[in-house]
Protein backbone atom coordinates (compact mmCIF):
# COMPACT_ATOMS: atom_id res chain seq x y z
CA UNK A 1 0.00 0.00 0.00
CA UNK A 2 1.99 3.31 -0.95
CA UNK A 3 0.46 6.44 1.37
CA UNK A 4 1.12 9.65 0.85
CA UNK A 5 1.20 13.19 2.78
CA UNK A 6 -1.94 15.58 1.39
CA UNK A 7 -1.51 19.72 2.25
CA UNK A 8 -4.27 21.90 2.14
CA UNK A 9 -3.16 25.36 2.79
CA UNK A 10 -5.46 28.46 3.06
CA UNK A 11 -5.54 31.41 4.79
CA UNK A 12 -6.74 30.70 7.84
CA UNK A 13 -5.63 27.09 8.71
CA UNK A 14 -3.07 24.70 7.15
CA UNK A 15 -4.46 20.92 7.11
CA UNK A 16 -2.39 18.32 6.65
CA UNK A 17 -3.77 14.38 6.32
CA UNK A 18 -1.67 10.85 5.30
CA UNK A 19 -3.61 9.12 2.27
CA UNK A 20 -3.45 5.57 1.45
CA UNK A 21 -4.02 4.39 -2.06
CA UNK A 22 -7.28 3.38 -1.42
CA UNK A 23 -8.58 7.20 -0.77
CA UNK A 24 -8.10 6.22 3.35
CA UNK A 25 -6.81 8.91 5.75
CA UNK A 26 -4.63 7.56 8.02
CA UNK A 27 -3.99 10.49 9.97
CA UNK A 28 -4.20 14.06 10.57
CA UNK A 29 -2.98 17.05 11.42
CA UNK A 30 -4.13 20.92 11.42
CA UNK A 31 -2.50 23.84 12.81
CA UNK A 32 -3.91 27.75 12.53
CA UNK A 33 -2.58 29.80 9.77
CA UNK A 34 0.53 31.51 11.52
CA UNK A 35 -0.06 35.35 11.98
CA UNK A 36 3.40 36.62 10.73
CA UNK A 37 5.00 38.34 7.63
CA UNK A 38 8.05 35.97 7.70
CA UNK A 39 8.14 33.46 5.22
CA UNK A 40 10.23 30.77 7.29
CA UNK A 41 8.25 31.27 10.16
CA UNK A 42 4.92 30.45 8.27
CA UNK A 43 6.37 27.54 6.74
CA UNK A 44 7.37 26.22 9.65
CA UNK A 45 4.37 26.29 11.37
CA UNK A 46 3.14 24.44 8.26
CA UNK A 47 6.01 21.79 9.03
CA UNK A 48 4.64 21.41 12.45
CA UNK A 49 1.03 20.52 10.96
CA UNK A 50 2.40 17.66 8.98
CA UNK A 51 4.36 16.36 11.46
CA UNK A 52 1.64 15.92 13.57
CA UNK A 53 -0.18 13.73 10.50
CA UNK A 54 2.34 11.79 10.10
CA UNK A 55 2.54 10.92 14.00
CA UNK A 56 -1.01 10.35 13.92
CA UNK A 57 -0.83 7.87 11.35
CA UNK A 58 2.38 6.25 12.89
CA UNK A 59 4.68 7.06 9.39
CA UNK A 60 7.96 8.04 9.04
CA UNK A 61 8.83 10.69 6.03
CA UNK A 62 10.64 7.92 4.10
CA UNK A 63 7.69 5.80 3.82
CA UNK A 64 6.01 8.24 1.60
CA UNK A 65 5.68 7.99 -1.99
CA UNK A 66 4.95 11.72 -1.85
CA UNK A 67 3.56 14.94 -1.10
CA UNK A 68 0.17 16.77 -2.66
CA UNK A 69 -0.59 20.10 -1.79
CA UNK A 70 -3.39 22.08 -2.59
CA UNK A 71 -2.89 25.71 -1.98
CA UNK A 72 -4.41 29.21 -2.69
CA UNK A 73 -3.56 30.83 -5.81
CA UNK A 74 -2.10 32.75 -7.82
CA UNK A 75 0.74 30.10 -8.20
CA UNK A 76 3.90 29.51 -10.75
CA UNK A 77 2.89 25.92 -12.07
CA UNK A 78 4.41 23.12 -12.12
CA UNK A 79 7.11 24.62 -10.24
CA UNK A 80 5.17 25.35 -7.09
CA UNK A 81 6.52 29.10 -6.03
CA UNK A 82 2.91 30.18 -4.44
CA UNK A 83 2.04 33.58 -3.65
CA UNK A 84 -1.39 32.75 -2.31
CA UNK A 85 -3.72 36.12 -2.01
CA UNK A 86 -4.74 35.40 1.72
CA UNK A 87 -1.01 34.78 3.47
CA UNK A 88 1.21 37.68 2.97
CA UNK A 89 3.77 36.14 4.41
CA UNK A 90 4.37 33.87 0.83
CA UNK A 91 5.22 36.07 -2.48
CA UNK A 92 7.08 33.33 -4.81
CA UNK A 93 7.51 31.24 -2.09
CA UNK A 94 9.48 27.94 -3.05
CA UNK A 95 6.92 25.68 -1.66
CA UNK A 96 7.31 22.39 -3.18
CA UNK A 97 11.28 22.71 -3.13
CA UNK A 98 11.22 23.58 0.34
CA UNK A 99 8.92 20.69 1.23
CA UNK A 100 10.87 18.42 -1.28
CA UNK A 101 14.37 19.34 1.17
CA UNK A 102 12.21 19.74 4.64
CA UNK A 103 10.95 15.80 4.13
CA UNK A 104 13.07 14.47 1.55
CA UNK A 105 10.77 12.97 -0.38
CA UNK A 106 10.87 11.72 -3.56
CA UNK A 107 7.86 13.82 -4.84
CA UNK A 108 6.44 17.04 -4.18
CA UNK A 109 3.47 17.93 -6.25
CA UNK A 110 1.44 21.84 -6.11
CA UNK A 111 -1.65 22.57 -7.52
CA UNK A 112 -4.21 25.67 -7.03
CA UNK A 113 -6.74 24.40 -4.02
CA UNK A 114 -9.45 24.21 -6.53
CA UNK A 115 -7.99 22.03 -8.75
CA UNK A 116 -7.14 19.48 -5.39
CA UNK A 117 -10.92 20.34 -4.81
CA UNK A 118 -11.92 19.35 -8.58
CA UNK A 119 -9.74 15.62 -7.92
CA UNK A 120 -11.15 15.29 -4.84
CA UNK A 121 -14.52 15.27 -6.13
CA UNK A 122 -13.63 13.15 -8.75
CA UNK A 123 -11.74 10.60 -7.54
CA UNK A 124 -13.83 10.17 -4.19
CA UNK A 125 -16.64 12.49 -4.24
CA UNK A 126 -19.81 13.89 -6.31
CA UNK A 127 -18.29 13.88 -9.57
CA UNK A 128 -17.16 9.95 -9.16
CA UNK A 129 -17.91 8.76 -12.34
CA UNK A 130 -18.09 11.75 -14.45
CA UNK A 131 -16.16 11.91 -17.51
CA UNK A 132 -16.09 15.83 -17.29
CA UNK A 133 -16.13 18.12 -13.91
CA UNK A 134 -15.78 21.50 -13.01
CA UNK A 135 -15.29 22.49 -9.15
CA UNK A 136 -15.78 26.49 -8.29
CA UNK A 137 -14.73 27.89 -5.36
CA UNK A 138 -16.11 31.32 -4.42
CA UNK A 139 -13.88 32.78 -1.53
CA UNK A 140 -11.35 35.20 -1.00
CA UNK A 141 -11.08 34.49 -5.51
CA UNK A 142 -13.36 32.60 -7.14
CA UNK A 143 -11.12 29.39 -8.86
CA UNK A 144 -11.97 26.19 -10.76
CA UNK A 145 -10.69 22.75 -11.59
CA UNK A 146 -11.53 20.68 -14.42
CA UNK A 147 -11.66 17.14 -15.04
CA UNK A 148 -11.79 16.49 -19.26
CA UNK A 149 -12.79 12.56 -20.37
CA UNK A 150 -11.90 11.41 -16.78
CA UNK A 151 -8.39 13.01 -16.23
CA UNK A 152 -7.36 16.13 -14.73
CA UNK A 153 -6.60 19.52 -17.36
CA UNK A 154 -3.62 20.81 -16.09
CA UNK A 155 -4.05 24.24 -17.29
CA UNK A 156 -2.08 27.02 -15.61
CA UNK A 157 -4.48 28.01 -12.27
CA UNK A 158 -7.79 27.78 -12.99
CA UNK A 159 -8.92 31.10 -14.03
CA UNK A 160 -12.55 30.33 -14.81
CA UNK A 161 -13.09 33.25 -12.25
CA UNK A 162 -12.17 35.55 -14.93
CA UNK A 163 -15.23 34.46 -17.34
CA UNK A 164 -16.95 37.43 -18.11
CA UNK A 165 -20.68 37.81 -16.43
CA UNK A 166 -21.31 41.05 -16.93
CA UNK A 167 -20.23 42.94 -20.01
CA UNK A 168 -18.75 46.66 -18.79
CA UNK A 169 -19.31 45.50 -15.13
CA UNK A 170 -17.25 45.88 -11.98
CA UNK A 171 -13.17 46.58 -12.35
CA UNK A 172 -11.74 43.02 -12.02
CA UNK A 173 -8.17 42.63 -10.37
CA UNK A 174 -6.66 40.99 -13.24
CA UNK A 175 -7.86 43.94 -15.21
CA UNK A 176 -10.66 43.48 -16.61
CA UNK A 177 -14.27 44.03 -15.84
CA UNK A 178 -17.06 42.33 -15.44
CA UNK A 179 -15.62 39.31 -14.26
CA UNK A 180 -17.08 36.14 -11.99
CA UNK A 181 -14.60 36.97 -9.68
CA UNK A 182 -14.89 40.74 -9.75
CA UNK A 183 -19.29 40.47 -8.80
CA UNK A 184 -19.62 37.11 -6.81
CA UNK A 185 -16.33 36.82 -4.72
CA UNK A 186 -16.57 37.64 -1.43
CA UNK A 187 -14.98 40.78 -1.25
CA UNK A 188 -16.56 41.63 -4.08
CA UNK A 189 -19.86 40.85 -2.66
CA UNK A 190 -19.49 42.80 0.34
CA UNK A 191 -18.07 45.93 -1.94
CA UNK A 192 -21.30 45.99 -3.46
CA UNK A 193 -23.64 45.33 -0.38
CA UNK A 194 -21.55 48.31 1.31
CA UNK A 195 -22.06 50.72 -2.04
CA UNK A 196 -25.82 49.66 -1.56
CA UNK A 197 -25.95 50.67 1.76
CA UNK A 198 -25.33 47.39 4.27
CA UNK A 199 -23.38 48.03 7.28
CA UNK A 200 -21.87 45.66 9.16
CA UNK A 201 -23.13 45.46 12.46
CA UNK A 202 -21.04 47.54 15.40
CA UNK A 203 -17.80 46.03 15.85
CA UNK A 204 -17.86 43.57 13.10
CA UNK A 205 -15.37 43.23 9.76
CA UNK A 206 -17.55 44.06 6.71
CA UNK A 207 -16.65 40.34 5.57
CA UNK A 208 -18.15 37.83 3.17
CA UNK A 209 -18.82 35.96 6.91
CA UNK A 210 -20.99 38.85 8.16
CA UNK A 211 -22.39 39.22 4.80
CA UNK A 212 -23.64 36.13 5.24
CA UNK A 213 -24.96 36.14 8.95
CA UNK A 214 -27.06 39.28 7.87
CA UNK A 215 -28.47 37.83 4.61
CA UNK A 216 -29.41 34.68 7.09
CA UNK A 217 -30.84 37.09 9.55
CA UNK A 218 -32.86 38.88 6.67
CA UNK A 219 -30.90 41.95 6.01
CA UNK A 220 -32.45 42.66 2.43
CA UNK A 221 -29.06 44.25 1.28
CA UNK A 222 -26.96 41.45 2.63
CA UNK A 223 -29.73 38.94 0.61
CA UNK A 224 -29.47 40.69 -2.87
CA UNK A 225 -25.55 40.44 -2.14
CA UNK A 226 -25.64 36.55 -1.95
CA UNK A 227 -28.30 36.24 -4.85
CA UNK A 228 -26.08 38.29 -6.83
CA UNK A 229 -23.08 35.72 -6.15
CA UNK A 230 -25.59 32.54 -7.49
CA UNK A 231 -27.00 34.15 -10.33
CA UNK A 232 -23.28 34.94 -11.12
CA UNK A 233 -21.85 31.68 -10.54
CA UNK A 234 -24.85 29.94 -12.25
CA UNK A 235 -24.04 32.13 -15.20
CA UNK A 236 -20.15 31.11 -15.46
CA UNK A 237 -21.13 27.31 -15.14
CA UNK A 238 -23.88 27.60 -17.71
CA UNK A 239 -21.41 28.92 -20.21
CA UNK A 240 -18.78 26.08 -18.96
CA UNK A 241 -21.71 22.83 -19.34
CA UNK A 242 -21.84 24.50 -22.94
CA UNK A 243 -18.23 25.19 -23.91
CA UNK A 244 -17.22 21.77 -22.19
CA UNK A 245 -19.71 19.44 -21.73
CA UNK A 246 -19.74 19.53 -17.66
CA UNK A 247 -21.65 16.37 -16.43
CA UNK A 248 -20.99 17.74 -12.63
CA UNK A 249 -20.14 20.81 -11.16
CA UNK A 250 -19.35 21.13 -7.46
CA UNK A 251 -19.34 24.07 -5.97
CA UNK A 252 -17.80 25.40 -2.47
CA UNK A 253 -16.70 28.09 -0.30
CA UNK A 254 -18.18 30.55 2.09
CA UNK A 255 -21.36 31.50 0.12
CA UNK A 256 -22.41 27.90 -1.10
CA UNK A 257 -23.03 27.06 2.63
CA UNK A 258 -25.93 29.73 2.82
CA UNK A 259 -28.54 27.65 1.87
CA UNK A 260 -31.55 28.45 -0.34
CA UNK A 261 -31.12 31.88 -0.74
CA UNK A 262 -27.62 31.06 -3.02
CA UNK A 263 -28.49 27.47 -4.16
CA UNK A 264 -31.75 29.43 -5.71
CA UNK A 265 -30.06 32.18 -7.69
CA UNK A 266 -27.84 29.57 -8.58
CA UNK A 267 -29.60 27.14 -10.30
CA UNK A 268 -32.50 29.39 -11.05
CA UNK A 269 -30.00 30.84 -13.30
CA UNK A 270 -28.02 27.94 -14.51
CA UNK A 271 -31.71 26.86 -15.77
CA UNK A 272 -32.38 29.60 -17.17
CA UNK A 273 -29.23 29.65 -19.55
CA UNK A 274 -28.72 26.28 -20.10
CA UNK A 275 -31.67 24.88 -22.07
CA UNK A 276 -30.30 22.33 -24.19
CA UNK A 277 -30.47 18.68 -22.89
CA UNK A 278 -26.84 18.01 -22.50
CA UNK A 279 -26.58 21.16 -20.36
CA UNK A 280 -29.92 21.31 -18.43
CA UNK A 281 -28.55 17.75 -17.74
CA UNK A 282 -25.57 19.04 -15.86
CA UNK A 283 -25.46 17.78 -12.03
CA UNK A 284 -24.95 21.27 -10.12
CA UNK A 285 -23.84 19.92 -6.67
CA UNK A 286 -22.27 21.71 -3.28
CA UNK A 287 -19.19 20.08 -2.26
CA UNK A 288 -20.63 17.76 0.33
CA UNK A 289 -17.24 17.61 2.38
CA UNK A 290 -14.46 20.53 0.58
CA UNK A 291 -11.85 19.95 3.21
CA UNK A 292 -11.67 16.23 2.92
CA UNK A 293 -12.30 16.54 -0.80
CA UNK A 294 -9.30 19.07 -1.06
CA UNK A 295 -7.12 16.50 1.06
CA UNK A 296 -7.82 13.46 -0.71
CA UNK A 297 -7.24 15.50 -4.51
CA UNK A 298 -3.71 16.52 -3.61
CA UNK A 299 -3.10 12.80 -1.99
CA UNK A 300 -4.60 11.47 -5.97
CA UNK A 301 -2.04 14.07 -7.86
CA UNK A 302 0.33 11.66 -6.34
CA UNK A 303 -1.12 8.05 -5.83
CA UNK A 304 -3.01 8.49 -9.19
CA UNK A 305 -0.40 10.08 -11.52
CA UNK A 306 -1.33 8.94 -14.58
CA UNK A 307 -5.02 10.96 -14.06
CA UNK A 308 -4.22 13.46 -12.19
CA UNK A 309 -0.41 13.92 -11.56
CA UNK A 310 2.27 15.60 -13.60
CA UNK A 311 6.01 15.92 -14.37
CA UNK A 312 7.61 18.31 -11.87
CA UNK A 313 10.50 19.55 -14.28
CA UNK A 314 6.92 20.45 -16.84
CA UNK A 315 8.29 24.12 -17.20
CA UNK A 316 11.95 23.07 -18.20
CA UNK A 317 10.03 22.11 -22.07
ZN1 LIG B 1 -10.85 39.17 -13.92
Amino acid sequence: VSVVLAVDIGGTKLAAAVVDDRGRIRGRGQVPAPVTTDPDEFFEGLVAGLMAALRGAGVLPDELAGVGVGCGGPMRWPEGLVSPLNIPAWRDFPLAMRLRAELDVPQVLVHNDAVALAVGEHWRGAGAGSDNLLAVTVSTGVGGGLILDGRLYHGKSGHVGHIVAEPGGPPCACGGRGCVEAIASGPSSVRWALESGWEPPAGTAADGLALSQAAAAGDPVARRAVQRSGRTVGLALASCAHALDVETAVVAGGFSRTGALFWDALRETFADHARMAFGAATRVVPSGAPADAGLLGAAAFVLLRERYGWEENRAAR
